[in-house]
């Protein structure tokens, strides 16, 4: 017996439904046009937030829903996917979520920081610029970064969102260009 059990006997009633059947054609433009990045934080659910049903959007998720090199890669490779086999296509756009009471505001803690580093295989400065702690400020930094990656199709719209846990309200940090 695992946590699973419960969630997979849901998947079968899931299984059961015709929800399936209404995914996108293809698998690379989602039906509403969005890709999400946000914080895996279990409180920041964007099907919850934004009220996004199967299909609807691209969901990338990362301690405090930072810009990471792999996130990079994958808008580098859903860009060109879109360029080589969808040239045609609406264009999406990109939202960058972060939130307050993040627990990657734990990365600025120094002893957790320094004895995490000291585990091995982790640079501790490259730590500490991850923790998200004032989130207007640290959205509006990976908002740029997206924007000057040169891989990152410029038909791309990023929009950065600080959301308030206590207010439920995602507030519009960067607008696209
Ligand atoms: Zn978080």
């Amino acid at each position: 017996m695992t946590n699973f059990d419960e969630l997979l006997r849901n998947n079968a009633r899931f299984a059961a439904t015709d929800v399936k059947d209404h995914q996108p054609a293809i698998p690379f433009v989602p039906n509403q046009q969005t890709y999400i990045l946000t914080c895996i934080d279990p409180r920041v659910d964007p099907a919850q937030l934004f009220g996004l049903d199967l299909g609807d959007a691209i969901v990338a998720r990362t301690v405090g829903g930072r810009v990471t090199p792999a996130v990079l890669r994958d808008l580098a490779w859903i860009s060109y996917l879109h360029e080589v086999k969808t040239p045609d296509a609406e264009w999406f756009d990109l939202a960058i979520v972060h939130h307050t009471d993040c627990g990657s505001g734990l990365f600025a803690d120094d002893r957790l920081r320094r004895d995490f580093a000291a585990r091995g295989g982790f640079d501790e400065a490259e730590l500490a610029g991850l923790a998200v702690l004032d989130p207007a400020a640290t959205v509006a930094a990976d908002v740029r970064k997206v924007l000057s990656y040169p891989h990152v199709s410029p038909r791309i719209r990023v929009t950065g969102l600080a959301y308030d846990l206590k207010t439920g309200v995602a507030e519009v940090i960067a607008s696209p260009r």
